[in-house]
């Protein structure tokens, strides 16, 4: 698929008579214009121009020069905006590749590799941070409450700050409370809080040398694979490894010492992590062994920062690690380009374009004879065959470090709890006894739970109502702590009714349960131990993660319930139980992958136990307890799942055998967008019958999800034999995928998500 003769390189300065300018618009198109001549020497690729288009005057980025003058008068480019190229001449086609594969505009394409703090050159060195007044935590009831009904905003960052000791910056606390600086500076006046200005740290300082940890010594099965991947290192076109190692198997030790071998070669490395504050404990071992690293925190500050971003340009950096975005880095002369956790679905982006970091960084490579490592311990099935075809080389660690266990996995079928006990309970008894046990050892436990909130269904008993968001047909979901009902897909929060908005009875009922709720079942039932929740509701602050998993080491708490952030990383010797509460949350899911992401979390959850002398068990509640994506991961049987989970997708032709593609229409006009999803997919149906198109239209129909944010929603499916079909039928249907009566049209090539 990536063949590098296969791209159109942008056309040097060869004559420069006339710019190719590409807009920031979802349309795959260059714009030429005139360049004055005062322009002609300070204009190249990757820099921006100010032009006229269509009666405005729009910032561009020059792509390329065109030498044969055109049939059409041409307008002249007004400005150049800058003095050196923001994107060199690789990353333009590694962009073009990306709007041609990806379908989305080339200026899009751009846009989303340089980071806004690049393009807007704000040097944002000052910051203001706010902590709170010592008193907060002694705040009264009614003085609270007062604030509560008069500013809800301002009660909420109170609310932060007193669950968070430490300092928070203004812009993050504004993020997470909803409440402006204007609010602040209230409560800055009343005495709650106290708002400084501070120069911005540099975020990774530089470790003296001296402290740099040593490498390990080998076991002989990490030799292997490290004298395999130096093999592949010494070749002029490495090509893609697949790193399968089961959990424990000591990967991130071979990443280690091959990225010091790249480096003592003079080349560059880029560490692709799914997210970059849930793998603190991966980093950490990353810089206690290099200098001259840059993590890329985009996630959390949304930006770059941009000294970052001149320092790995300027050559000063050697690894740039960070989630997907981080492909993007403008690092030269690059050797390595790792995945860590490959299988996971934050390396897609979900707004255009819609990339796959995997892609990406097999592109990037390609171009520069780097060599990719695909780590994983349970490989997608995407890589998991092609390795099997012979694209990419495997290399299998099937065992843990010091001959450590795998640890054994229990299935609980919680429909016989149901019928033994009078009331259905949340934990087992089998979890209860196990939990019992463990922390009587003084052992540790990690329960997870996919879902986080008090209840995700808020019902009346009488007349069977269930409240759903106003704006999406979904039903909200109870957040106890903060008192509020959550859309969990627009985000829009209300106050949970007292009595049924329908009949008027007050048989207000929380069915169904999110992590909330079994936090308190567990503080009921173990009262003498400490536990911490962590989901994206208690772990909203910067730091918060981190200080929870350091007091978790420390002992100081016996119980972690998490969402998925804590299914994957974390290595603490003093875990010796894993609960997963329900194995169903996934696998109920609407969506092909349900059962490979079922697999793959419980697997990845079972490998936080079991990594010391200790050994470790794990309990999986679950209502489907004969379902084979369960039953292959309590039997660690990574090879048994994967080679029957493609018996099921071949003959149906889904990824990895055929290519999907997802078209969704969205509308606030239900008929309108039905009309247009039928249309579409007519003409498809009949360009396939005219074509004799080995390509399979399936739907139209309302999406799974079929209203969100007052948008009512169908998609259809396109599934091919390859790529190109999927491309040639797309071109074809180009002009009817253009917005038009408010009906909006999104393609999503290689789709993750499917609601
Ligand atoms: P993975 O990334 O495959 O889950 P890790 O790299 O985290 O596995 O290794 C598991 C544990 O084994 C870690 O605590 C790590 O420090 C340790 N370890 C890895 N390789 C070695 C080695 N060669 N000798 C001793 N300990 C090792
Ligand atoms: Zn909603």
């Amino acid at each position: 698929m990536l063949s590098k003769n296969q791209f159109v390189s942008p056309n040097q300065q060869l004559d420069t008579s006339y710019a190719e300018v590409v807009i920031n618009i979802p349309l795959n198109r260059v714009f030429h214009y005139n360049i004055p001549p005062g322009l002609k020497e300070n204009l190249t690729t990757g820099m921006r121009v100010k032009i006229p288009f269509s009666n405005k005057i729009v910032t561009g980025i020059c792509v390329g020069f065109a030498n044969t003058p055109l049939p059409y008068t041409m307008k002249d480019i007004i400005s150049v905006l800058d003095t050196a190229p923001l994107i060199d001449n690789g990353m333009l086609q590694v962009t073009q590749w990306l709007s041609s594969h990806y379908c989305c505009g080339w200026g899009e394409a751009i846009y989303a590799v340089i980071p806004p703090v690049v393009r807007s050159r704000v040097k944002e060195k000052w910051n203001i941070f706010i902590k709170g007044a010592d008193h907060i935590p002694m705040l009264d009831h009614t003085t609270l409450s007062e604030i509560k009904t008069r500013a809800p905003k301002q009660a909420r960052a109170l609310e932060i700050l007193r669950e968070f000791s430490g300092e928070i910056s203004a812009k993050e606390l504004s993020r997470i409370s909803g409440c402006q600086m204007q609010g602040l500076r209230q409560l800055e006046k009343k005495g709650l809080i106290i708002v400084k200005r501070k120069l911005l740290e540099a975020e990774n300082p530089p470790v003296d040398i001296a402290l740099l940890q040593q490498h390990l010594t080998f076991t002989q099965e990490q030799q292997d694979a490290f004298d395999k991947i130096n093999k592949k290192l010494t070749q002029p076109m490495p090509g893609v490894i697949l790193l399968h190692g089961i959990t424990g198997s000591g990967k991130t030790e071979i990443y280690l010492q091959t990225m010091s071998k790249v480096i003592g070669q003079n080349r560059k490395v880029i560490f692709l992590v799914p997210e970059i504050s849930l793998t603190s404990q991966t980093i950490e071992r990353i810089r206690a062994r290099f200098n001259h690293v840059a993590v890329l925190h985009s996630h959390l500050l949304g930006t770059f920062h941009h000294s970052q971003w001149n320092d790995i340009k300027e050559n000063k950096i050697d690894i740039v690690i960070g989630a997907r975005s981080s492909i993007f880095a403008p690092l030269k002369n690059i050797g390595l380009i790792i995945l860590d956790e490959e299988h996971e679905n934050t390396y897609k982006q979900e707004n255009a374009p819609r990339y796959h970091a995997r892609d990406i960084a097999i592109l990037r490579a390609t171009y520069e004879n780097a060599l990719v490592i695909l780590g994983s311990a349970t490989p997608s099935l995407e890589s998991y065959y092609r390795a099997s075809c012979g694209d990419y080389e495997k290399i299998v660690l099937p065992k843990r470090i010091g001959d450590r266990q795998l640890p054994s996995v229990e299935i609980v079928d919680m429909r016989e709890e149901v019928c033994k006990r009078k009331r259905y309970r949340i934990i087992s008894q089998r979890l209860e006894y196990y939990m019992n046990q463990t922390l009587a050892r003084n052992e540790q436990v990690i329960l997870f739970l996919n879902r986080r909130g008090f209840a995700p269904y808020i019902h009346c008993k009488r007349c069977g109502f269930v409240l759903k968001c106003h704006q999406c047909d979904i039903p909200v979901t109870f957040h106890k702590k903060l008192h509020i009902t959550l859309c969990h897909y627009c985000h829009a929060e209300a106050t949970p009714p007292e009595s049924c908005p329908d009949c008027l009875a007050s048989h207000i009922n929380y069915r169904g349960f999110g992590t909330e709720k079994i936090e308190d079942e567990i503080i009921a039932k173990f009262p003498h131990y400490k536990i911490i929740r962590m989901d994206s509701d208690s772990m909203r602050v910067r730091g918060a993660h981190e200080k929870a998993l350091t007091a978790f080491e420390r002992g100081e708490i016996q119980i972690l319930l998490g969402t998925q952030m804590i299914a994957k990383g974390l290595d603490f010797p003093n875990v010796t139980l894993v609960g997963v509460i329900s194995a169903d949350t996934v696998l109920n899911l609407p969506d092909f992958r349900a059962s490979e992401r079922t697999f793959q979390l419980i697997s990845q959850v079972a490998g936080r136990t079991g990594r010391g002398p200790k050994g470790g068990r794990v309990v999986v509640q679950s209502f489907n307890p004969q379902h084979y994506s369960i039953t292959y991961a309590a039997a660690h049987d990574y090879d048994g799942f994967a080679e029957k989970e493609l018996g099921y997708r071949k003959p149906l032709n889904y990824p990895p055998f055929g290519k999907l593609t997802r078209i969704v229409f969205r509308s606030p006009n239900e008929e309108k967008v039905k009309e247009k999803a039928s249309l579409v997919a007519n003409t498809l149906k009949e360009m396939v019958k005219a074509n004799g198109n080995c390509l399979e239209i399936l739907g139209p129909s309302p999406t799974p999800l079929t209203k969100i944010n007052n948008m009512f929603r169908w998609h259809l499916l396109l599934k091919a034999q390859n790529y190109d079909s999927i491309h040639h039928t797309l071109q074809g249907i180009a002009d009817m995928l253009k917005s038009s009566k408010g009906v909006q049209a999104m393609v999503d090539v290689d789709p993750y998500m499917m609601l």
